[in-house]
């Protein structure tokens, strides 16, 4: 190449780490690159466990590095890895380095919970664009980060499917013309169900959603509604709408994927399939679309779209996220540690469905509030507001 040309095959390519790779959104994620292989690359991959599915994405992607977070299974990653150029490494350390590595353009936050939390702020240091899918980052820690976003040449771009809708709702709009946030919600696979009948709701109850394939643990915050409660929270820091001026929607058929109301009483609505690759794939390529070789939406197809108001007493966590945001300090981060222990313990079926809101109330009351927090505040009122769950959690087993 002659001095001074510009090899636009490294330059315009983007290139990505999925954290999280394994995950719904990760191999979604995957899908999306490899319908774009001239425009986007996988450069790190990691996983928390599923060193088989890594080591395969591994041989089809040829990324940099791949990050194992469970050190037990890196000989197997490595020997399952031995004949290609791949640098293979292990650990929440390595996971949350690997955000920041100078190779890497974009980094997709697609992990579980609050373990999403020091990669992010990572990258946000590192000044990377992030695709952020880890709703509990913004929950638990909004207000750091937000400090963050300020200080640091960072961009964070929504990949939760409402936040994008809202994110393109704003295009081309200023905040100070947008009054409303409406944030729609499919009601979960127990809209229909009465108090009564919640009782006695199984794992695989919970766990079949009506729209929407996602993984387990944001499928059980769908159908407890504690995931709209989370993406309040997280349109709140990402948007600057205090919690008043967020209103959340039932709308079972999941077309319209939320609105925003502008001062003149006008709204905008974006809509689309429910289809993860659609959000993923504009954070991916913003500010592009990138062309799809899925169908669009046939709206003939839909005999009606509906709309109606949650119901606050058959899901007491949406309840209690609004009102932990409007404590604030470390309010929310309480929140997310007992539902992660709520949730976990859900899926194992050694709690019932109706008791999770009953931990996190206890869970909330008892652990010390903060008000003014920094990260360092977040990392202790997790460990202490996870001890706390423990704790409490027995009187419901
Ligand atoms: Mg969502």
């Amino acid at each position: 190449m002659a001095a001074g040309e510009i090899n636009n095959e490294y330059h315009m390519k983007r290139n990505i780490a999925i954290l999280g790779s394994t995950g719904s959104i990760g191999t979604q994620t995957l899908d999306i690159i490899s319908e774009n292989p001239d425009i986007l690359a996988a450069t790190v991959l990691t996983a928390r466990r599923n060193w088989q599915l890594l080591a395969e994405q591994a041989k089809r992607f040829s990324p940099v590095k791949v990050v194992i977070g469970e050190e037990e299974y890196l000989p197997m990653l490595r020997d399952a890895l031995k004949d290609t150029n791949v640098t293979v490494e292990a650990g929440a350390d390595a996971i949350a380095e690997a955000a920041a590595m100078p190779e890497v353009d974009t980094v997709v936050t697609a992990m579980v919970g609050y373990s999403g939390l020091i990669p992010t702020i990572n990258a946000i240091k590192a000044e990377k664009r992030i695709a952020l899918a880890n709703k509990e980052t913004l929950v638990v820690a909004g207000e750091v980060i937000t400090r963050l976003l300020k200080e640091y040449r960072a961009e964070i771009l929504p990949v939760d499917s409402e936040h994008s809708a809202i994110f393109q709702c704003l295009m081309g709009e200023t905040r100070a013309q947008a009054s409303k946030i409406i944030l729609t919600a499919s009601g979960g696979p127990f809209r229909t169900k009465n108090l009564g009948e919640l009782e006695n709701v199984t794992v695989a109850d919970a766990l079949r959603h009506p729209n929407w394939s996602m993984g387990a643990k944001v499928t059980i915050d769908s159908a407890s509604m504690m995931n709209k409660g989370f993406e309040m929270i997280e349109a709140r820091w990402l948007f600057d709408f205090q919690p008043k001026d967020i209103e959340i929607v039932v709308h079972p058929q999941s077309i319209v994927h939320s609105m925003v109301e502008f001062v003149d009483g006008s709204i905008k609505a974006q809509l689309g399939t429910p289809d993860m690759r659609i959000p993923i794939s504009l954070a991916l390529g913003y500010p592009d679309r990138l062309p799809s070789p899925r169908a669009g939406l046939t709206l003939s197809q839909y005999a009606s779209l509906t709309f109606e108001a949650p119901d606050y007493d058959k899901f007491p966590l949406l309840k209690l996220a609004f009102e932990a945001i409007e404590e604030g300090g470390n309010m929310p981060c309480i929140l997310n540690a007992a539902n992660e222990t709520a949730v976990d313990a859900f899926l194992h079926e050694k709690i019932r469905f109706v008791y999770m809101p009953r931990l996190v109330r206890d869970v909330m009351d008892a652990t010390p509030f903060i008000r003014d927090v920094n990260l360092e505040d977040l990392v202790a009122t997790n460990a202490e507001a996870l001890r706390i769950a423990e704790e409490k959690i027995k009187k419901y087993l």
